[in-house]
């Protein structure tokens, strides 16, 4: 199998869908993205990386950092956090609050922004700094010293934030929140805003499919919290269109409303994709189909 043959067809494949779907606009900063960019970026388990199209220009991770945060807690916390959040599929968009009251204060799973706001909270109590932590384990496990926040998406998605500041609100009336709103909030704001190209972003989720050994060959995980972290990724990762993409792609995967996708092939690669145009449930649609591309022409898939 020549794996950049691969890519570089599947690049030619899904240029023509990047004009499909519409680029993020509920903050100015994402908006500004050309929708005919598309990036793909394969690490594999063994240290091997290829890539084709856009896969080193940096994209906002947005949703996606919510893997990294998890799987932080996780490594400091195995279980607890669980009591906070469930792990459940919503079946509802990323920023949905109908379940919040009716679940009382717990969120469906920790991937769609609700749960997101929970486990920060967390990572912060743990830390003192959510978002450096993130950055933190990004950049050591991209081998990036230069990943950064972006200060611009970061202040943009504060002065738009009423929704998920009504989140963390009604978060904070159930006692789910151990931290002053007004911080978990910046945190959060922090880590969506993280700048990173599908090379860094496909090395940095490598450890998921190394069942949780890090960039360094130690344990970040155990093979069974990476187990853990995948699973999530699959039921919850695509929020409304988890079983959608299970059916398309067939692999945990996890989107960000900057049009990245991070999927994980346990035991062989992670693969990122990065086409800004998003679908109805606010994932790529380019990236959608290059991955269901990419697991029908290499048949890597959990199925
Ligand atoms: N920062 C975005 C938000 O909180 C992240 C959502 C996403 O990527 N799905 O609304």
């Amino acid at each position: 199998m020549d794996m950049q043959e691969i890519l570089d067809e599947i690049v030619a494949h899904v240029a023509p869908l990047c004009l499909q779907g519409e680029v993020a606009s509920y903050i100015p900063s994402l908006g500004e993205v050309s929708p005919d960019s598309f990036g793909i970026c394969v690490a594999m388990a063994d240290g091997e990386v290829f890539g084709a199209g856009d896969w080193q220009k940096p994209f906002s991770i947005q949703s996606i950092s919510k893997v990294f945060s998890l799987a932080l807690v996780m490594s400091y916390d195995y279980d607890s956090i669980w009591k906070r959040v469930f792990r459940e599929p919503s079946g509802t968009p990323f920023n949905s609050m109908v379940q919040l009251e009716a679940d009382r204060g717990i969120p469906r799973n920790p991937f769609i922004n609700a749960g997101a706001l929970v486990v920060t909270d967390r990572l912060l109590s743990i830390t003192g700094d959510a978002a450096a932590s993130v950055r933190g384990l990004l950049r050591q496990e991209s081998g990036n010293p230069e990943v950064e926040i972006d200060a611009l998406v970061a202040a943009s998605e504060a002065d738009h934030g009423h929704r998920n500041a009504s989140m963390a609100h009604l978060l904070a009336s159930y006692g789910n929140l151990e931290n002053p709103v007004d911080e978990v909030l910046d945190s959060y704001f922090k880590q969506c805003a993280l700048a990173m190209s599908c090379e860094d972003l496909a090395k940095a989720s490598r450890f998921l499919a190394r069942h949780g050994v890090a960039a360094g060959g130690t344990p970040f995980l155990s093979p069974n919290q990476s187990k853990r972290v995948n699973a999530v990724m699959l039921t919850c990762g695509t929020y409304d269109a988890a079983g959608e993409f299970a059916y398309r792609v067939g692999l945990p995967g996890k989107s960000g409303v900057g049009g990245g996708i991070v999927a994980i092939v346990p035991g062989r690669c992670s693969i990122t994709v990065w086409g800004p145009a998003l679908g109805p449930n606010g994932n790529s649609v380019a990236g959608i189909a290059a991955l269901d591309e990419f697991t029908a022409k290499t048949g890597w898939s959990i199925f």
